[in-house]
């Protein structure tokens, strides 16, 4: 999945979880799940944040190779655990389920995923589209629009402008 698909799929069920649940869907909530949903791909040197990672994709790829650990779902709790143990924020919060929902996006393609890493080198997926496909497209765009949906009828967008609280 391309890197503006992660965010747009992120952000629709982001919201989706704002709307349902008790979580904020304030500005820090948004950019954390975005930034969450990019870094898993720190192993692709010619991704988003991998293009953006001064060398480090380069090395995370060498040694574990692109969709390895870091789309681990054990590799996700420890990581999940270390930053909600430093601050439940909304950041954190957004941060989390944004690197989350990355791997479920990725589990959905045909590559799918090394979940359990490193117990296990096998690879799990629900393939429903390829990288680049117009199934990706489609569901781009059907995130779009079910965003837009979610965050009109729930006054998401509204509770989003107020949480910038802007200070004179
Ligand atoms: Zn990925």
């Amino acid at each position: 999945m391309r890197y503006h698909s992660h965010v747009m799929v992120s952000l629709c069920i982001g919201a989706a979880a704002a709307a349902y649940t008790h979580l904020p869907f304030t500005a820090s909530y948004t950019a954390g799940v975005v930034i969450g949903s990019l870094l898993p791909d720190i192993d692709e040197p010619k991704s988003y944040v991998g293009r953006r990672s001064f060398g480090m994709a380069n090395k995370v790829k060498e040694a574990f190779g692109h969709r390895g650990m870091t789309h681990s779902l054990v590799v996700w709790g420890a990581i999940a655990a270390i930053v909600i143990g430093e601050s439940s924020s909304p950041f954190s919060l957004g941060f989390v389920l944004g690197y989350l929902f990355h791997i479920l996006e990725d589990f959905l393609s045909v590559q799918g995923v090394p979940l359990l890493w490193p117990f296990q080198t096998k690879k799990y997926k629900l393939p429903l589209y390829r990288t680049g496909s117009i199934i990706e497209k489609l569901l781009f765009y059907s995130s779009f629009a079910l965003f837009i949906y979610i965050g009109t009828e729930h006054q998401l967008f509204y509770e989003w402008v107020k949480s910038l609280s802007f200070h004179r």
